[in-house]
Parts: structure tokens; C-alpha cells; sequence
């Protein structure tokens, strides 16, 4: 519904095709399927197919390995068009910007090969499992454990909350393969899972928000792959690579949540322009108009704060505080602005069907995934 906005300094003509494209795709072949995926609270299998089949999934990873040899800014263009789109359940963020990411940053020439095509076509769905049941936000206190028995890893232990987890069949896994060791004791193991013995998934999480994601548990149990599924090829560099990544992941959900806000204020300004009450728009109260002014200027902020962030990206200069900062601002706006945009639809506000309702409930993740806000100003703190 956001009005096409000018075209942002990080863009160009390759990126703008590539975003027509996306927004055909999500018009066509995702948003229509929402509520119905949102109902089986997982996508369908083979959208992710289709999607690689056109060149949207690994845009910013190099032609050599399949993916489309653009960068970041292809990715930041599809995620504002799935929130635009009210379309958020393809997993492309945790697929493309993530996981592709740390097996062509950190993956040895052949790992490369190995997996790289298979994602960018969707043959294989990728996820990042972290999270534990009993550890979250303290990653170096995980306690799945990879033990080294001659040319094998042998994975025990369990994830949970884990992205992608009902279609993924490579799953970046964070384990200890040295447990006497925090952070120095973790890898990065790919664990493929198709016919993998003592690999199990339990039930599809149901969620407050974002219905159409499938969030899964996992269980390893004696699961054996082989060392040479060890990313990198070196034990204990696991923790590094994961801190190496965290800003582009915070910065494509930073992203998403400018996005969201632009998209929650052009659907209120254009409810309440059209809703009568005491014979004239809603909009027309001077609470109504007063606090979309205030809407507005935390977009235009947040757009100017978050381009500014993709520019210096692209440049190979974004900071992990500077990343930390746009993630942690940006979603508690984006919920704060969720919440006083809601109010101006009154009941209809809380009514599933009114994508307002969407908005709202979708953006409250944001705020926790990606390492929660207090763990942001944590780290935002430690460079003060
Ligand atoms: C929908 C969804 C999708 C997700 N996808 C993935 C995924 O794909 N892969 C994955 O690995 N994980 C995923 N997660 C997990 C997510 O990243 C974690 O939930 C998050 O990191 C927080 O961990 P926790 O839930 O264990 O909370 P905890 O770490 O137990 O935190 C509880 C509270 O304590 C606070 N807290 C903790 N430590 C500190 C501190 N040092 N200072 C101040 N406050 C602190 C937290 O901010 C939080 O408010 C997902 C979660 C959800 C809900």
C-alpha cells in the first residue's frame, strides 16, 4: 500500500529490476497464500523452488556458486517488499542473508560447491540453529555437544525456535566441540538432514505472530555427519564467525521494521481519512493528525538512520554497535508505532482480517530474534 518511495542511494538499476520482480512474486504467488499458510503455519515446500527458479533466493552470494553475484542491497530491497507486501512467511532472510552467508564467508572451496547451488535454486531450505531450550541470549553456554569419533561428528542435543526449521534440510548448528570451553569450544556445523539417523524435529511452534513461519524444535541424538561438514574446517572459530555476522543480521531485520513502519502509516492514514466519526474523518481529530505526525517523523528518521546503515554495509563499513543501535531502535519503534496506529481503527483494529492486526502482531518478534534489545544496548554499552 506505501507509495513508491524515491529511490534510495544504495539502489540502482539492477537492484530496482530485481525489486519489481520480488514484488510480482510476493503479489502473485505469496500474499494470496498467507492466511492459508498462516492456518498450516508453514509455507508451502515448493514456493521455495519457485523462488530460486527466478533468482530470489542467494541474490548476494557470487554467480560462481549459483547465487545472483549482486550484494546486500538486493536483499534489503526483497525484505522491504515482503513487508510491504504483508507477506513475511518465506523464511529469505534466515535462508539467503544468513546461512548462505556464513558457509560463502567461512566455508572451505569445496562446502562452497557443495551447497551453495542447492540454495540458490530452493532444493535445499537452510536454517541457523542456535537457540536452546535451556540457553538463548548466553550463546557461549550452549550444550548441544559435536564429539569428534574418527572421520565423524557425533551431535547431541537440542534446539528450539529455530527459523525454517520444518523445511530445512541444512541446518548451520551451533554446537560445543570442545565443552570444556565457552566460546572457544564452538563450531559451526552443517547438518544435513534428509534420511540423517537420530535427527528429529518435534511440533511446528504456534506463535502470536508471523503464522505462515515454520518455528521448530530439533533433536540430535547421536547424529553422525562428517568432519568435513565443520565450517571452515577449523574447530572452535564457531562464536567468531557467528559475532562476524550479526550485524548484516541486524541490519536486514532493521530493515524489515522501517518497512513496517512506512507500511503502518500509510494503512492508518488512509483508514482514518475514509473513517467518519461525529460526523467527519477520524483523521481529522487533532489527536489523530497530531500522532501521525509524530509516526511520520520516526519514519523519516528511522529511513534516514537505516539507509545510512545499508550504504556503509555495502561499503564494508557498518559497525556491530552501529548495527546494534538500528536493530534495537528500530523494532521498538516499529512496535511502539504498531501499537498507537492499531488504536486509530478502533475494534476493527483488533480483527484479524485488517492487516493493521498483522502489523501489530508480527512486529513483536522483532524486538527478541536476532539477540533481544537489552542484549543490543549491552553491546551498544560496551563501546561507550
Ligand atoms: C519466532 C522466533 C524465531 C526465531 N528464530 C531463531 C532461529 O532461526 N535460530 C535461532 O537460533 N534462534 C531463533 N530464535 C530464538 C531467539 O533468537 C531467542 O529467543 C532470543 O535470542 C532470546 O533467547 P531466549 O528466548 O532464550 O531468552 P533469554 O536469553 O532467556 O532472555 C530472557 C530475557 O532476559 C533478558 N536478558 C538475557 N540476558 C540479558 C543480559 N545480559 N542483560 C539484560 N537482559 C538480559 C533478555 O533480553 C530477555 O528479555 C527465534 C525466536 C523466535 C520467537
Amino acid at each position: 500500500m506505501t507509495a513508491t518511495r524515491p529511490r534510495p542511494a544504495w539502489s540502482d538499476d539492477d537492484v530496482e529490476a530485481f525489486r519489481e520482480l520480488a514484488r510480482t512474486f510476493l503479489e502473485k504467488e505469496c500474499a494470496p497464500n498467507e492466511d492459508r499458510w498462516g492456518e498450516q503455519q508453514h509455507v508451502d515446500r515448493e514456493i521455495w523452488n519457485k523462488a530460486g527458479k527466478l533468482g530470489l533466493l542467494c541474490p548476494s552470494i557470487p554467480a560462481e556458486y549459483g547465487g545472483g553475484g549482486g550484494t546486500f542491497a538486493l536483499e534489503a530491497a526483497l525484505a522491504e517488499e515482503q513487508t510491504r507486501a504483508l507477506s513475511p512467511s518465506l523464511g529469505t532472510a534466515v535462508h539467503s542473508t544468513i546461512v548462505a552467508h556464513y558457509i560463502n564467508s567461512y566455508g572451505t572451496e569445496e562446502q562452497k560447491r557443495r551447497w551453495l547451488p542447492g540454495m540458490a535454486s530452493g532444493e535445499i531450505v537452510g536454517a541457523v540453529a542456535m537457540t536452546e531450550p535451556g540457553t538463548g541470549s548466553d550463546l557461549q553456554s550452549v550444550k548441544t555437544k559435536a564429539i569428534k569419533a574418527g572421520g565423524e561428528y557425533v551431535i547431541d542435543g537440542s534446539k528450539t525456535f529455530i527459523s525454517n526449521g520444518l523445511h530445512a534440510n541444512l541446518v548451520i548448528t551451533v554446537a560445543k566441540t570442545d565443552p570444556e570451553n565457552a566460546a572457544k569450544g564452538i563450531s559451526l556445523i552443517v547438518v544435513e538432514t534428509d534420511g540423517l539417523d537420530g535427527f528429529s524435529r518435534g511440533r511446528v511452534l504456534k506463535k502470536i505472530g508471523q503464522h505462515g513461519q515454520d518455528t521448530a524444535e530439533l533433536f540430535y541424538d547421536g547424529v553422525r555427519v562428517p568432519t568435513d561438514n565443520l565450517i571452515g574446517g577449523e574447530e572452535g572459530q564457531g562464536f567468531i564467525q557467528l559475532m562476524q555476522q550479526l550485524p548484516q543480521e541486524r541490519l536486514i531485520l532493521a530493515v524489515a521494521a522501517v518497512a513496517a513502519i512506512e507500511e503502518t502509516l500509510a494503512q492508518t492514514l488512509a483508514y482514518t481519512k475514509d473513517r467518519q466519526a461525529f460526523g467527519k474523518p477520524v483523521f481529522n481529530f487533532q489527536n489523530t493528525k497530531f500522532k501521525l505526525a509524530e509516526v511520520a517523523t520516526t519514519a523519516r528518521i528511522a529511513r534516514v538512520f537505516v539507509d545510512d546503515c545499508i550504504s556503509k554495509h555495502l561499503a564494508g563499513g557498518l559497525d556491530v554497535q552501529t548495527a546494534s543501535m538500528a536493530k534495537w531502535w528500530t523494532t521498538q519503534m516499529q512496535c511502539d508505532v504498531a501499537d498507537e496506529c492499531l488504536q486509530f481503527f478502533g475494534g476493527y483494529g483488533y480483527m484479524a482480517e485488517y492487516p493493521i492486526s498483522r502489523l501489530y502482531t508480527d512486529a513483536r518478534i522483532q524486538k527478541i530474534y536476532g539477540g533481544t534489545n537489552e542484549i543490543m544496548k549491552e553491546i551498544i554499552s560496551r563501546f561507550l
